[in-house]
């Protein structure tokens, strides 16, 4: 990797475009409206950023399904599709430097880990889905008639996504994969936080050979573009990533429009149990300290609520704080930095609102709790781990988005278990423990679309991505993805 003061250069010389990607060109918003960008590592202004209005998502609608209806991408072999996101994902890793670097002067993270998971994982992602597609084969069902019963798969037309600020590469390309290469057109409507990886990514798909109109991309509000997409009438399906409190709208919006299919991926308070018989507790200290400051705290998967059996419960606090001076921020610019800025002032607010909320209901400040790098006029958090924490305090229930970790202390084991399920959420969790049957009993009875045992940090894009109860309803990744963007259909033949 470069060395810091050739990303600062960088950083210096690049001169942002800001336009939407509609049909093939980049375009300014139909009424020439912009919102301008600022970096959280230092408040610098970025540029103008298009801002997409009701008209702007319509022009992008209707050249996605002119794209779709003219056969060029849904009609292509599996084979040919397959080729093309292929030299896409090619394409993402060619741009590495220039891809991560929009990633962490948009949204804060370091840059390190914007090459390393970001740009790979993307590149990845692209390429699986461009791998599975000319692997699937469709099915002839068992009827009793003399008649064959086919069920195939169709792309079901043009998809809408939009997706949250956190990582927008991966959020991006985890819709993108599998609507792509199962033949769709795509509008994706990236966060007014994080606009410029993903429209950079439209150009870089468009070089790579995918026709125009296929992937646009039309920057803007949640409230304005987001909206209008999540309303229109000629969307088919909308996957949905970011909060909750976001996530019911969209449901509320297919029922107020066409029943536009919708997969919600939403927020998180995952629960990682550690029992007494877990037989290495340095690394069950270090899993946790590590997945939930990585992103500066801001995954929705983070394992925020750590919940342990009594008597280990200061062993664990002791060497999670311990860890947690491994993470303190830096310049997000500098290769070695582990943890960045969050992505604005007002996630820094709302983090630092939330250390407060912890101590006045009476939470054991650890380590941590104060703004960090003041000087340099970005938004830093420390690293921050809470004791003595009570499940039913705001800190222990309610999604924080920031590098604060909560540590909350069980009897037993029927009790850990009703605690890791008291949250509205339900998206991760994790057990560790020594006993196999242990670990089996608890893992089933956690309500949660992934469990993790002895582990936190396995991820791949080979396994579903998802929660249950208020975590959603989708699922990204895997084959399994493929069902949110295709509809089956039976065809029935005389023979
Ligand atoms: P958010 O809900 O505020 O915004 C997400 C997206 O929705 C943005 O693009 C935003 O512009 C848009 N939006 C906001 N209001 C809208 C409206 N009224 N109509 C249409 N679109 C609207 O979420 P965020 O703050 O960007 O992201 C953080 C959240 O995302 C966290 O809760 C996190 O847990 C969640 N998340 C979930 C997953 C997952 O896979 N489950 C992954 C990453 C992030």
């Amino acid at each position: 990797p470069a060395s810091p003061p050739d990303w600062h250069a960088r950083a210096a010389g690049l001169q942002v475009d800001g336009r939407a990607v509609i049909d093939g060109q980049r375009q300014d918003a139909a009424d020439g409206a912009t919102f301008d960008k600022h970096s959280p590592i230092d408040g610098r202004r970025l540029g103008a950023i298009a801002r997409g209005q009701a008209a702007d998502i319509d022009a992008a609608v209707r050249a996605a399904r002119r794209a779709f209806d003219d056969g060029r991408w849904s009609r292509q072999a599996p084979a040919a599709r397959k080729q093309v996101m292929q030299r896409f994902s090619a394409a993402v890793l060619a741009a590495a430097d220039e891809l991560a670097l929009l990633e962490t002067l948009d949204m804060g993270k370091p840059i390190a880990h914007a090459l390393a998971v970001d740009i790979a994982s993307t590149a990845r992602t692209l390429a699986w889905y461009g791998e599975a597609i000319d692997k699937i084969y469709d099915e002839i069902a068992p009827t009793p008639r003399q008649a064959l019963a086919l069920i195939t798969r169709e792309p079901v037309g043009v998809v809408g996504a939009i997706v949250p600020w956190n990582y927008p590469l991966i959020m991006t390309a985890w819709k993108l994969g599998p609507a792509l290469a199962a033949g769709n057109s795509v509008v994706l409507k990236p966060s007014e936080k994080s606009p410029l990886s993903a429209l950079r990514l439209a150009e870089i798909a468009l070089e790579a050979g995918l026709p125009p109109g296929v992937l646009n991309v039309v920057p803007g509000y949640g409230h304005e573009a987001g909206e209008a997409l999540a309303l229109h009438m000629d969307v088919d399906a909308l996957g949905f990533t970011g909060s909750t409190r976001t996530g019911r709208r969209m449901l509320a919006y297919a029922s107020q429009s066409n029943l536009k299919r919708v997969y919600n991926e939403l927020g998180g308070k995952s629960a990682f149990l550690v029992f007494d018989d877990c037989r290495d507790l340095d690394r069950a200290a270090h899993t946790v300290a590590d997945s939930v400051f990585f992103n500066q705290g801001e995954s929705c998967n983070a394992p925020s609520r750590v919940l342990v059996q009594r008597g280990i419960a200061d062993a664990l606090a002791e060497r999670i704080t311990a860890r947690a001076a491994r993470w303190q921020p830096g310049d997000p610019l500098d290769p070695r930095t582990r943890m960045g800025a969050v992505v604005d002032a007002g996630q820094l607010r709302t983090v630092l609102g939330y250390i407060d909320a912890g101590q006045a209901q009476g939470a054991r400040l650890l380590s941590g709790g104060r703004q960090a790098r003041t000087e340099t006029g970005g938004c830093y958090v420390e690293p921050t781990v809470f004791a003595g924490v009570h499940n039913r305090m705001t800190i222990a229930q309610e999604e924080i988005f920031g590098p604060v970790i909560s540590i909350i202390p069980f009897d037993d084991e029927a009790d850990a278990i009703a605690q890791a399920n008291d949250s509205v959420y339900g998206l991760q969790a994790a057990v560790w423990s020594g006993g196999l049957d242990r670990a089996h009993r608890v893992a089933r009875a956690l309500k949660a679309g992934t469990v993790h045992v002895n582990q936190y940090d396995e991820d791949d894009i080979t396994v579903p991505f998802g929660g249950v109860k208020q975590s959603g309803n989708g699922r990204d990744k895997s084959l399994h993805a493929f069902d949110k963007v295709t509809e089956l259909k039976t065809t029935w033949i005389r023979i």
